[in-house]
């Protein structure tokens, strides 16, 4: 029956766009989760890790439910639509988002988010990265500047193709750099991405920053792959 009702949320919420993606609900002219949906499916008290340079990454979502259907949706089948709904969640989420800052460590605003790269052959593809889409808005909201400063070469293998964090590290090592230190250098970084599993590609990105002279690093995820790992 759960496989039916998720089938039938996602079929009810690409018809009616407008309607709250968690259970259909008539969500206004606006893109608006319902205010049950929001916090009871999706609010899953944030996870807080500390990575690779005792950086603290903050996972807000579950991978489950509307937000990886949305996330599927958005980054396999072309629907910025979706994507537009996750940035959605993360606007009606402000306040809260807000408050978990203090207590990951961020007592300064990030002055510039950098995201996680596609490899350059996936977004030509795609036509967009999903990451931007998912937060730009909110970042705005911080006035946190937009900074795509961090390349990926493209002959890696997708990380979800592979098992473990020591395979997945190895995927990944060297396949970053950093493309605008000026930007980044002594600045405090927000690296930002969608979905964290192993946590093997921020812990990448992460050594690389460090190496661009940032003065501070946090991390910002819309969701974890693997809640149960994460405190
Ligand atoms: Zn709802």
């Amino acid at each position: 029956m759960t496989g039916w009702g998720s089938w039938w949320k996602s079929l009810v919420a690409m018809l009616f766009p407008h309607r709250c993606p968690g259970c259909g609900r008539d969500g206004g002219v606006e893109r608006h989760w319902c205010e049950e949906c929001l916090p009871r499916d999706l609010w899953l008290a944030a996870r807080t890790h500390i990575t690779t340079g005792a950086v603290p990454l903050v996972m807000l979502f579950a991978y489950r439910g509307p937000v990886k259907e949305l996330l599927h949706r958005g980054k396999f089948h072309g629907d910025r639509g979706a994507l537009l709904w996750l940035a959605a969640a993360l606007a009606q989420m402000a306040p809260a988002i807000n408050d978990l800052w203090p207590a990951a460590g961020w007592f300064d605003r990030p002055a510039v988010a950098v995201p996680v790269p596609l490899a350059a052959e996936r977004l030509r593809q795609r036509g967009y990265n999903q990451v931007e889409l998912i937060f730009r808005r909110w970042l705005a909201a911080n006035r946190t500047e937009w900074r795509p400063a961090i390349d990926r070469s493209a002959d890696t293998l997708p990380q979800y193709k592979l098992s473990g964090h020591a395979e997945r590290r190895r995927n990944v090592r060297g396949c970053f750099r950093v493309t605008d230190r000026p930007a980044l250098a002594g600045q405090h970084v927000l690296l930002v991405d969608d979905v964290v599993t192993s946590g093997a590609t921020v812990s990448e990105c992460v050594e690389v920053l460090q190496r661009a002279g940032v003065k501070k690093i946090s991390g910002l995820a819309l969701c974890t792959a693997r809640p149960q790992d994460y405190r």
